[in-house]
């Protein structure tokens, strides 16, 4: 059977969309929308989803990609708020365990710091305790040898001592695309490239919206009993379509990250360090480069790609050189960056970085439920709050029963192990699975940047790559070719830049090594996608600016 999720399943995913009125409609496919339509579509409600560019195209793949207990809250003392997102993140970890990781992160404590060793080690100690975090991962207190024994980069003369405690990365959009791809096991139905332009009412209540399908040129009417607003930092750009943006507005805060190769900042450990005016600020390795995270200044540009200055770049390479002086890291080590907007809710006074995190539901007389603002790692709890307010709504509206969530014990797409999760499990489960995958030739660190990427879906990838290399004998190509064909049939990818940025994040943490693959991947979409000369051509283009964009500040 095809997948529901599925760019060759497009035409008849809009037919079925514009058939029939849906439980519930979603407005954006970032992990919010994704989330919800999880947790509607589990709960056996019908679900549509429409998304005005790719899923997760939005902030949701563009955040410093931590599933995190918000250490930071405790500075404002939202004490709910680090129990809720701590706990929460060792649900994320469990039901996607393939891309949810544990990361040991040192916190260097410097000379006139934010945080003195003393409150450090009080703060760590509540986080841990609030968070519910295991004996094994608690935090640990270092002098200022253990510290730099940990992490000889940070040997600077502002170093006092040090602190040990315990993050998970992860990669937003394909955390994302995994919640979409199991809500589409569920049913529910999304398509990617699908813009509400406006709302349609019944009785001035919101009954649907107008949606131009922006791969086919064609508008179509979605209809549903429910409409919700899951559009980030769009949302007020809904509500005033909805007509009803009163009282509390949103405020966007920008921020960059920077991307540097191993070989300029061979940082082993992830550091979360003080930048001096503050702030704290992230540096986390990945594969062979490191990336370094994030500014918070307030924005007003464009939405759709904020830029990334040299003025961005250069505060956080100041902050890197001031903590790791031996680096001396210039603009021209960064490979590339990427920026992203967070749709925070403004407060009069208070300095960007000094907003809340917390989410916000606001409900509009028509019926439109916009929720804004959370985080990433607290996005199956916002979705829980969206859908049981749905609930009610049923009750009151249909007097019909809906279940309750159930979304705290579903094994996203790709996380299904048959096994009792431990590192050690995983890692004995990525090697048994390298075993069947090596006589393609592919080497073991390929092999598991795949494992990490597809989790319990890689067998299908495999699969396909030794059909590829059968006929072919070329190890890079069939596996390229796997993963393309994959990602169409599986993860809805319908265009070039879905592929190198959200599916693979090759924008993101390899650019350099796009460049030699590029038209085999293109050559390929063209193959699969039907597309035509011209087609192709926009694709590459499309690329080619999203490419500019990530080194703009060079
Ligand atoms: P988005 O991901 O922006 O999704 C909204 C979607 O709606 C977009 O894809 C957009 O295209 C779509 N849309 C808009 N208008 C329309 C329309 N008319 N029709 C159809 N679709 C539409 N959180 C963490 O937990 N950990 C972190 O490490 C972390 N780091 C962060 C770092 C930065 C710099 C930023 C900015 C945020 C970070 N966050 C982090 C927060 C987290 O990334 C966000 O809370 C989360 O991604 C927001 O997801 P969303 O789905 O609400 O919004």
């Amino acid at each position: 059977m095809e997948s529901k999720f599925s760019a060759n399943e497009r035409k008849k995913i809009l037919q079925n969309l514009s058939s029939k009125e849906f439980d519930i409609l979603i407005v954006g496919g970032g992990i919010t929308g994704a989330g919800i339509a999880l947790d509607a579509a589990s709960r056996g409600l019908s679900v549509a989803l429409v998304e005005k560019d790719d899923f997760a195209s939005g902030t949701s793949s563009r955040s410093t990609k931590l599933v995190h207990g918000g250490l930071r809250y405790l500075e404002h003392l939202e004490l709910g708020l680090v129990k809720e997102v701590g706990r929460e993140r060792e649900i994320v970890h469990k039901n996607a365990s393939h891309i949810v990781l544990p990361e040991k992160m040192i916190l260097p404590i410097i000379e006139n710091g934010t945080l003195g060793e003393f409150t450090t080690s009080i703060a760590l100690y509540v986080y841990d305790y609030l968070a519910g975090v295991k004996k094994e991962e608690n935090r640990k207190m270092l002098t200022r040898e253990e510290t730099i024994e940990k992490e000889p980069l940070i040997d600077s003369p502002i170093l006092k001592s040090g602190a040990q405690y315990y993050e998970y990365k992860t990669d937003d959009s394909r955390l994302t695309i995994e919640v979409l791809k199991k809500a589409a096991e569920y049913g529910s139905l999304a398509v990617n490239y699908t813009e509400v332009t406006d709302f349609i009412y019944e009785n001035k209540k919101i009954k649907g919206a107008e949606v131009f399908d922006k791969i086919n040129n064609e508008k179509i009417k979605i209809t549903a009993k429910y409409i919700v607003n899951a559009t980030g930092a769009w949302v007020d750009k809904m509500r005033t379509k909805d007509k009803s943006l009163k009282g509390k507005r949103l405020h966007h805060t920008k921020g960059i990250h920077i991307v540097i190769q191993k070989s300029k900042f061979n940082l082993k450990h992830a550091i979360y360090f003080d930048v001096g005016d503050k702030r704290m600020i992230f540096a986390i390795p990945r594969f062979n480069v490191v990336y370094i995270g994030t500014t918070d200044t307030t924005y007003t540009g464009n939405l759709d790609n904020p830029d990334i200055t040299k003025e961005d770049v250069q505060y956080l390479l100041n902050a890197i050189n001031k903590i790791a002086p031996t680096a001396n890291l210039k603009i021209e080590d960064v490979d590339s960056g990427w920026s992203g907007l967070r749709p925070l809710i403004h407060e009069d006074g208070k300095d960007p970085s000094e907003l809340s995190r917390k989410d916000e539901i606001f409900y509009s007389k028509t019926g439109l439920i916009s929720i804004a603002g959370g985080k990433l790692t607290g996005y199956r709890m916002m979705s829980k709050k969206v859908v049981d307010i749905v609930r009610e709504r049923f009750k009151e509206d249909y007097n019909k029963s809906i279940g309750k969530c159930i979304t705290k014990g579903i094994k996203l797409s790709g996380g299904e192990f048959k096994f009792e999760y431990s590192l050690g499990a995983l890692v004995e489960y990525a090697d048994k699975k390298y075993d069947e995958a090596k006589q393609t030739g592919i080497s073991i660190e390929n092999f598991k940047n795949l494992f990490y990427r597809y989790g319990t879906n890689i067998d299908t990838v495999t699969e396909n790559a030794y059909e590829f290399y059968n006929q072919s004998k070329d190890t890079e190509k069939s596996w390229l070719k796997s993963e393309i064909l994959y990602c169409i049939e599986n993860e809805m990818v319908t265009k070039l830049t879905d592929f190198f940025i959200r599916r693979t994040g090759m924008i993101f943490f390899s650019i350099n090594e796009i460049k030699p693959i590029l038209n085999f991947v293109a050559d390929e979409m063209a193959t699969l996608l039907k597309w035509s000369p011209e087609i192709k051509q926009e694709n590459l283009e499309n690329f080619n600016q999203e490419y500019l964009h990530a080194i703009s500040f060079k």
